[in-house]
């Protein structure tokens, strides 16, 4: 009888156990890093730098897979013509960035963020693949296990548009925070597969302002992508979203203290 109730005790703790709450340092997270402003390269380490000097809640960044399984950081399917996903690692190299930078690898981005870093955490887009589903759950896998070593002592939130690679994440590391970019799934859909954030474009917001309500309901994060004008970035603030995904942090930025409200290990 004890051993009984013991167990219906242990059961009732684990599925009433809360994920923490999400609680940026301010609303404001630098898309590619804040790059525009200082004529950085987009995702570069320069870039990630000044997101964390301007204490951004959250810098952004796109991670791809070169064809000898190296994690980089590139926007665009294409590093200086050569299609990363089919080029090794070594040929990307020697192609630098505009300012002179080595086009970085994920290892080197993670820990590069890790210094004298405060408020901002990593947003981490893992970038569909092109080469099918397998090769797409090997990208994830090896994001993971690149995690898994560094231990980053500072918050990782992970966005894909690929929605079975928001899932694989969330089977090989069920803690952890993930943001869905596509556009195309409900809040209640997210929250029924354990996705915390709606990431999604303006344009979905404006055509299905009843998720917005709807995700506060449910305590799913609302991210809004990719806003630049002042008067926008002011009125989903009024809208009450937790984050806004800028080429202009230092616009978003106006006014905001940079304190963070708590930090959480979510
Ligand atoms: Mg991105």
């Amino acid at each position: 009888m004890r051993n009984f109730l013991f167990i219906t005790l242990l059961l009732l703790s684990c599925t009433t156990m809360k994920v923490p709450a999400y609680k940026p340092a301010n609303p404001i997270v630098a898309h590619r890093g804040a790059f525009k402003k200082n004529g950085f390269p987009e995702n570069s380490i320069a870039s990630l730098r000044e997101a964390i000097r301007l204490g951004c809640a959250g810098s952004e960044f796109d991670v791809r897979m070169s064809a000898d399984d190296s994690l980089v950081i590139n926007h665009d399917p294409h590093h200086k013509k050569l299609e990363i996903e089919k080029t090794p690692y070594a040929e990307l190299i020697p192609h630098p960035l505009s300012n002179g930078e080595k086009l970085p690898t994920l290892r080197e981005y993670l820990l590069a963020g890790v210094k004298d870093n405060i408020h901002t955490d990593l947003v981490l887009e893992i970038k569909p693949s092109g080469l099918g589903a397998e090769r797409a759950r090997a990208i994830v896998d090896k994001v993971i296990s690149l995690v898994k070593e560094l231990k980053p002592s500072y918050r990782i939130v992970y966005i894909s548009f690929d929605y079975n690679m928001c899932l694989r994440l969330l089977e090989k590391m069920p803690k952890a925070h993930v943001q869905y970019l596509n556009g195309d799934k409900t809040p209640d859909q997210l929250k029924a597969d354990g996705i915390r954030g709606m990431d999604y474009s303006y344009n979905v917001y404006k055509k299905h302002p009843e998720w917005i309500t709807r995700a506060k309901e449910l305590g799913i994060v609302l991210n809004v992508w990719t806003v630049n004008e002042p008067s926008m970035i002011q009125d989903f603030l009024k809208q009450g979203f937790d984050l806004i995904t800028t080429n202009e942090p230092e616009e978003g930025l106006k006014g905001e203290t940079c304190l963070p409200a708590g930090r959480d290990e979510g």
